[in-house]
């Protein structure tokens, strides 16, 4: 429905012709519901047109096959059931079911979205799975095993004292007062009861048994696993700065940090910005939402030069500066010395909020310990299994071979953590699927977001079709003659295409 309420497009009950449809698709109304009716091949379907990630438009979004993609962030969902079959939407979408004579479409009865399964209750196991980690990769990973039928043991051990939550909002909306705090779980209490999984929330995971298939608890409890996921994340990296310990100084990963922000900002005038960060800027923009005059202090010449590269970089920091920003750049901070920062330039920002996004390191100590194998990451298979049988890895932890850009990698991307927490899970009942979906994650600045798909740890040249400054582009990052990422501003559906291309290209 329209925010004026009043139902989109035509009547669907009453019938519509294929003569009707815009790109394969057309967006009607069947009472007071918006439903879009999408063409597939030579089928058509009637599907809720709202992404059940942020809703997202799928009238605008890609058809492939029997699926169709969310432009937003990549989610999708089959046309036939409505289900999500890739995160970062986590719900199905209803449908509708539908007559068809000729060339003429009649919607007829809806198919309520089925609910998050708890399959678990129909057919016990003795086997026990352990998950450490209650991040985006923990969570996609037990949700998959109840949605695949796992009926053994699931517990999920989490340091956090917070449930599973939406992490990237914490930087955005949550933090900028625009979303309430109840939006941030990824699922309510309900469900890990209903699911019968168990979440054990602050507790720490000291050590991991490979031998004796155990893992150790901070309180020195121990628990045997058949299998387990190491999904622990990774943590802020700390500001190595006299005066970096004061209270007012702080970083950004979990929901605690984002509170402890939000109270700070509620008495601050003026923030500091250490770092122009992905989460940095991010966090400069919503502070400006909170009416904070907001400095940002970095090294680099450009924001985000080394992933976006130059063009977008000044693109970037224009947008932070017409929003109010001011960029200390080519510069870093000294000391801090109450609200009082010295810069190694010289120069003084007075600041009664310090917010440190200098880069994140992964949480490799438990890897480390078990004796798992390395690489700057846990390295894993492209099964996602560590170098001991039984135990995987997945999220921003591990580094795994990947097809696209033909080089084993480690991302901190939202969507990578989840896909492979539920490939991981697959490979934990078994099933040997191989990890290749293409890397993607998304970034917004105010009113404008970056979406970009695959990898270019470093590349030769940027072909840049439309305008960065009009926020309407398409960036492909090449190296050797070959595209190994695209960024876009507004060019939605083109972002999409070319994660399908990228897919359909795999060598
Ligand atoms: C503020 C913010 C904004 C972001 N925005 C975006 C974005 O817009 N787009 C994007 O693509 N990505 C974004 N990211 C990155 C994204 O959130 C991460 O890539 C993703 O969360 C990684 O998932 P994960 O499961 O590997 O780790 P996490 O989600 O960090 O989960 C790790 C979990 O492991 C637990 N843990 C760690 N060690 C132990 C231990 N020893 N014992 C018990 N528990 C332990 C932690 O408490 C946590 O619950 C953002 C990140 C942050 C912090």
């Amino acid at each position: 429905m329209t925010e004026d309420n009043k139902p989109r497009g035509p009547d669907l009950t009453r019938g519509v012709s294929l003569t009707e449809f815009k790109d394969g698709k057309l967006l009607g109304h069947v009472g007071e519901e918006d439903v879009l009716l999408v063409q597939a091949g030579g089928e058509i379907f009637a599907i809720e047109p709202a992404c059940s990630h942020y809703h997202g438009p799928l009238a605008e979004g890609l058809v492939v096959g029997d699926t169709i993609r969310c432009p937003w962030h990549h989610a999708c969902f089959s046309l036939r059931s409505g289900e999500a079959t890739r995160p970062p939407a986590l719900n199905a979408l209803a449908v509708w079911s539908l007559a068809r004579d000729g060339d003429r479409i009649v919607v007829q009865r809806k198919r309520e979205a089925p609910r998050p399964s708890t399959a678990h209750r129909s057919a016990p196991s003795p086997e026990n799975f352990v998950i450490v980690g209650g991040g985006a990769a923990g969570f996609a990973a037990v949700e998959t095993l109840r949605r695949e039928g796992f009926a053994g043991a699931i517990t999920m051990l989490s340091d956090d004292g917070a449930m599973p939550v939406d992490r990237p909002n914490l930087s955005k909306d949550y933090l900028a007062g625009n979303a309430p705090e109840d939006w941030l779980p990824l699922r309510g209490e309900d469900y890990y009861q209903d699911a019968g999984i168990e979440l054990r929330l602050n507790t720490n995971v000291s050590a991991i048994d490979p031998k004796t298939r155990s893992v150790t608890l901070g309180n020195g409890d121990k628990l045997r696993f058949d299998r387990l996921l190491l999904a622990t994340g990774a943590e802020p990296v700390k500001l190595q700065i006299p005066g970096a310990d004061q209270p007012h100084v702080h970083t950004l990963r979990s929901v605690a940090d984002s509170r402890a922000i939000i109270k700070a900002a509620a008495s601050a005038t003026r923030a500091l910005v250490i770092g122009a960060s992905f989460i940095g800027l991010e966090v400069a923009a919503s502070l400006r939402a909170r009416k904070l005059e907001v400095h940002v202090v970095a090294p680099e010449e450009r924001p985000m030069q080394k992933v976006l590269g130059p063009e977008m970089g000044d693109f970037i920091r224009a947008l932070h500066e017409e929003n109010g920003v001011t960029f200390h750049l080519k510069d870093t901070v000294a000391k801090l010395e109450g609200t009082r920062a010295t810069l190694k330039g010289g120069a003084v920002i007075e600041a009664d909020l310090v917010v440190v996004g200098i880069g994140v390191r992964p949480r490799l100590a438990l890897a480390e310990q078990a004796g798992l194998a390395a690489d700057r990451g846990v390295s894993v298979t492209e099964y996602l299994e560590t170098s001991v049988a039984g135990i995987f890895a997945a999220g921003d932890i591990a580094r795994w071979p990947d097809p696209h850009s033909r080089q084993t990698i480690r991302v901190e991307h939202w969507v990578v953590a989840e896909r492979q927490g539920q490939t991981a899970a697959r490979n934990m009942l078994g099933r040997r699927e191989r990890f290749d979906a293409v890397p993607f994650f998304w970034s917004q600045h105010y009113d404008v977001p970056i979406n970009y798909v695959g990898h270019a740890e470093s590349f030769d040249d940027i072909a840049i079709d439309g305008s960065i400054s009009g926020k309407d582009c398409l960036l492909k990052y090449r190296k050797a003659g070959r595209v190994l990422a695209v960024a876009s501003i507004y060019r939605d559906l083109d972002n999409l295409k070319a994660e399908l291309e990228m897919e359909r290209s795999r060598p």
